[in-house]
């Protein structure tokens, strides 16, 4: 089951969905699930934004006092610049699952994606990020370098592949998606690592 307040994502989603809002959402049925995951907005904290007023609400206070009510295990997403607004976070990166692809050049490149995740169930990453022995690195996120050696020796960092398919590919994504939906998704990777072990959390508190 999954709830967003804009109707327009249920064609993109592949199960139950409910158009509302999702903090009263949880307010209401969050007890009859086994497990909640929410990704407030993330753009009133990315940085840019940040000190500036911006239309974008920072709910991740709201959505985890209604988390915390139902007494069930949650996971709350957010990016790296929200990381001050979240309790003990845990960050997932490409390279801690190794996630590369060949790019249009027959160069390898690199996914470095930093995204948080707050629990209250003892999430752990798998290992400490680390692209020491990555030549190239890449990413996906609007405003970004399009040449990478520009990115690596100019900007010092930023390079997305002009290449939707390259970057779907870094991403480990195989069905279509739109560039938008490329630069805020979740790598399946760190969704799979965070399912795993929520999985095991479940099966050993019951
Ligand atoms: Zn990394």
């Amino acid at each position: 089951m999954g709830v967003d307040l804009e109707g327009r994502f249920e064609k993109r989603y592949p199960f139950e969905f409910h158009q509302g809002d999702a903090i009263e959402f949880v307010k209401e049925h969050g007890h009859e699930f086994d497990a909640i995951h929410a990704s407030p907005p993330c753009q009133g904290y990315t940085r840019g934004n940040a000190g500036r007023e911006t239309k974008w609400p920072k709910l991740i206070p709201q959505v985890r006092e209604a988390l915390e009510a139902t007494g069930k295990p949650f996971v709350i997403e957010n990016v790296k610049d929200a990381g001050p607004h979240m309790v003990d976070p845990v960050g997932l990166c490409g390279c801690m699952f190794n996630m590369h692809t060949t790019d249009t050049d027959g160069e390898t490149i690199h996914l470095q994606r930093l995204r948080l995740f707050e629990t209250n169930w003892g999430l752990e990453a798998p290992r400490a990020c680390d692209h020491s022995a990555h030549k190239w690195v890449a990413g996906a996120y609007g405003g970004a370098r399009r040449d990478k050696y520009e990115a690596k020796y100019v900007r010092k960092g930023g390079y997305v592949p002009p290449d939707k398919g390259v970057v779907k590919a870094l991403l480990g994504i195989d069905h279509d998606m739109t560039w938008n939906g490329l630069f805020e998704c979740i790598p399946p990777a760190y969704t799979e690592w965070i399912g795993l072990n929520l999985r095991r959390h479940l099966l050993t508190t019951v």
